[in-house]
């Protein structure tokens, strides 16, 4: 404004035009204003509101137009008022100086722009058109153009800085946004620039570096921050190392890849590399503390007995499975199993926590033993396994062995009971070079049943013949199970003798199977091995149809003993077979008798007593087979459903020798015969052991080889009406005796 004063004062001076000088004045004046209101508004604040900012640029624009005019009056003087070369160029010069600013200055109002342009152009165009010659009014006619394209320039820089601004604007949102998100998140993120360093980090991740605050981290690398750690004593540097090295190559190949990694003060942090966009690295990481103990707990719930907190079957298997995997082929290792003896009777008469108690005190007793190379596993029920990985030889397993045996015996107290642990075990011992878990196990069995045949309380070592004994088994199995589909079995009938009479009251059905190349197997062996193998109800159903059919033949008061299985009794169906078999027959019930061990009616106490009283209820009769070869207890005796007791013939093998077996087997006989039972001895073999059994124990029934071993159907009928001729000789003995 001081130049353009200035220049019109020189016109002024160079004319002598005296308008030149007025408005030269009037720029002073308006001049004056105009900095005043720029003062004004520079010591103001920015507007805050819209009328505010309004009102701001009416003045603007007040001042503006009265500083675009007077510079309009000076042209208009210049090229039509007072013709001169000098004025005419300082006019043109005047427009097209302060034109150039219009764009650039005053881009912010439009209004602004086009009256600027109005006022500066039109008084000059004027001027020229009013010259009215045709070159003149040309440049006049030019001021459109020029207006249009100064307006469209100030149009395109507002456009431009108004973007600028917004965009940056959004920019900022956007930025606060992902501000926000990444302060409240969880995890804690790390961005990596190009050169490796952090570029990004959020209030997480600088908690989690135990770092002041996000920007402190900005700056340094992932090596830089991960020796803090090392530093605080939070991580090892070895940590250190597998970190950096598993994350720069996570990043670098692009791939999601986790890094667990434990601190000292007992924190478990998780690390992710992901793969970033525009060369950046993002790296993510938590406490995963809290997941890392649920995974611990789930894991041990996994692999340990939740009893006694041993490893389970699975986890062991697994710990043998890589013990024999690893390490010197040539070694010698040994496993064995143990198996308390008569464990089911502690769960049945003393019930589950009790069985719990002991199982829990014989696991505290193994676990003294293991180390690292002794693994003690708990395989279920009452089973233990132990693994031995260095063996020296077989002198040094019998050692180890027997040392465990000598720390597991003894008095227990469980919940006030006074318990005996006893165990029985089988052991097998390889080189590792050929061993395999499971055949160790199979072995170790093998071994284990030798040592309860052997009459348990100890253990046994497996030898290759009792894996031939073990085949033969399995051989024997499948051929039992041709058999029975085959119906190759029979069944024969041995005669049960009444003491008074000496005739043949009833008949014990024995099922025969004869092998074709082993030639007649004992029931003794094949049984147990149906038994195993699911199948001894078919055996059951084949032997009482047989039995009641033949039985039907017989002369009325001769009856039929059949023998079912404990088996047997798991299931109802026993009730509708014995039924079926009665009227396929058309045999009267009573006619039948049901021979049941104590270890069916023990088995599972309330179901098997229900079928065995609901087969009394048939008029069927109960007989109890073997008594006292289980855990007899006469003291239960009378609770049972029982029409007779079948004492084994065990207690009549040296009654003859020994006073005391007598008293036994006549007390026993007498208790029965007290309960109102029925009472057969079995097992007689010589005249020695009738002649005592008719003068002192007097059964009623007997039943032995001294009566001849079983027969077919057809010998029963013939003997049936045979009356033995002890007969004689005992009615003498008896006398005898009384006298
Ligand atoms: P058990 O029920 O005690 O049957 C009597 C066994 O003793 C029979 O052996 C019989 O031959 C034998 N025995 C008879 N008198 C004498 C004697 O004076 N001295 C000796 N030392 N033994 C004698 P077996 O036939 O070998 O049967 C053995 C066991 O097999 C039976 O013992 C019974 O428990 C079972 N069994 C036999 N047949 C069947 C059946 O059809 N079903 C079921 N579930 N088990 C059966
Ligand atoms: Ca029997
Ligand atoms: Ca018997």
């Amino acid at each position: 404004m001081v130049a353009q004063t200035f220049l019109m004062v020189v016109v002024w001076w160079k004319t002598g035009h005296p308008l030149y000088l007025v408005i030269a004045l009037l720029m002073v004046l308006v001049g004056t204003l105009r900095l005043r209101n720029f003062r004004k508004y520079n010591s103001l604040p920015s507007p805050t509101t819209w009328e505010e900012a309004h009102q701001r640029e009416n003045d603007y624009i007040l001042y503006g137009t009265a500083h675009g005019l007077a510079l309009g009056a000076f042209c208009l003087a210049g090229i039509y008022f007072a013709h001169d070369t000098f004025a005419e160029i300082a006019a043109v010069c005047v427009t097209l100086a302060t034109a150039t600013s219009i764009a650039g200055r005053n881009y912010g109002s439009p209004r602004m722009v086009l009256i600027l342009i109005i006022a500066l152009t039109w008084p000059i165009s004027l001027g020229f058109l009013l010259r009215g010659d045709f070159y003149h009014v040309f440049l006049g006619l030019l001021s459109a153009p020029f207006l249009y394209a100064i307006r469209k320039f100030a149009d395109t820089v507002r456009e431009v800085l108004f973007t600028a601004i917004s965009e940056e604007k959004k920019a900022n949102h956007l930025a606060q946004r992902f501000n926000r998100a990444l302060n409240t998140m969880s995890h804690g993120l790390v961005m990596l620039g190009p050169d490796g360093r952090v570029a990004v980090a959020n209030a997480e991740a600088a908690q989690l570096m135990s770092v002041r605050s996000p920007e402190a981290m900005l700056g340094r690398s992932i090596h830089g921050l991960l020796m803090r750690g090392v530093a605080g004593g939070l991580l090892a540097l070895k940590d250190c190392r597998y970190i950096e090295t598993q994350l720069t190559r996570a990043l670098r190949e692009g791939k999601d890849r986790k890094v667990l990694v434990s601190l000292s003060n007992g924190q478990y942090l998780e690390f992710s590399a992901r793969e970033g966009s525009q060369e950046l690295g993002v790296i993510t990481f938590e406490d995963v503390t809290a997941r890392v103990a649920a995974e611990e707990k789930i894991l041990f719930m996994a692999r340990y007995d939740s009893l006694t907190a041993l490893p389970n079957r699975a986890y062991f298997h697994e710990v043998v499975d890589e013990a024999l995997r690893t390490g010197d082929r040539e070694r010698l290792c040994a496993l064995a199993v143990l198996d308390l003896d008569d464990f089911k009777s502690v769960n049945d008469t003393l019930g589950h926590p009790v069985g719990d108690g002991l199982i829990y005190a014989v696991a505290e007793r193994l676990a003294v033993f293991a180390s690292d190379t002794v693994k003690v596993s708990r395989f279920g029920g009452d089973e233990f396994m132990i693994y031995f990985d260095k063996i020296d030889g077989e002198e040094h397993l019998r050692a180890m062995l027997d040392g465990i045996f000598v720390a597991l015996q003894g008095e227990v107290d469980v919940a006030g009971h006074s318990l005996r642990i006893q165990a029985s075990g089988g052991a097998v011992l390889a080189q590792v070079r050929d061993s395999e878990v499971d055949a160790m196990i199979v072995r170790a069995d093998l071994a284990l049943y030798k040592a309860k045949e052997l009459g348990k309380n100890n253990w046994y070592l497996f030898e290759a013949v009792m894996d031939a004994a073990f085949r033969s088994r399995q051989v024997m199995k499948a051929d039992l199970r041709s058999a029975i589909e085959a119906s190759a079995l029979r069944v024969v009938y041995q005669p049960i003798v009444s003491m008074n009479t000496m005739r043949i009251v009833s008949c014990e059905a024995l099922c025969r199977w004869d092998h074709p190349e082993l030639g007649p197997v004992s029931p003794a062996i094949f049984i147990p091995l149906a038994e195993e193998m699911g199948i001894v109800s078919e055996i059951s159903t084949f032997v009482l149809h047989a039995a009641c059919a033949e039985c039907a033949k017989w002369p009325d008061p001769i009856c039929v003993s059949v023998n079912l299985s404990a088996k047997d009794f798991r299931s109802r169906e026993v009730i509708e077979k014995v039924k079926a078999a009665l009227a396929a027959a058309e045999l009267a019930p009573n006619r039948l008798e049901i021979e049941v061990t104590e270890t069916a009616l023990l088995d599972d106490k309330s179901q098997t007593r229900a079928y065995v009283e609901e087969l009394k209820s048939l008029g069927v009769r109960i007989a109890l087979d073997d008594f006292g070869t289980g855990y007899s207890s006469l003291s239960y005796l009378h609770k049972l459903p029982l029409d007779k007791v079948k004492i084994d013939r065990s207690f009549l093998a040296d009654v003859a020798q020994s006073p005391r077996s007598l008293d036994l087997l006549k007390g026993i006989v007498d208790l029965s015969k007290s309960l109102g039972l029925s009472v057969t001895v079995e097992g007689v073999e010589t005249f020695e052991q009738l002649k005592i059994l008719a003068i002192t124990v007097q059964p009623d029934l007997v039943q032995g080889f001294l009566f001849g071993s079983a027969l077919s159907s057809s010998g029963i009928e013939t003997m049936s009406n045979t009356t033995w001729p002890f007969a004689q000789d005992i009615s003498l003995a008896r006398l005898a005796a009384r006298r």
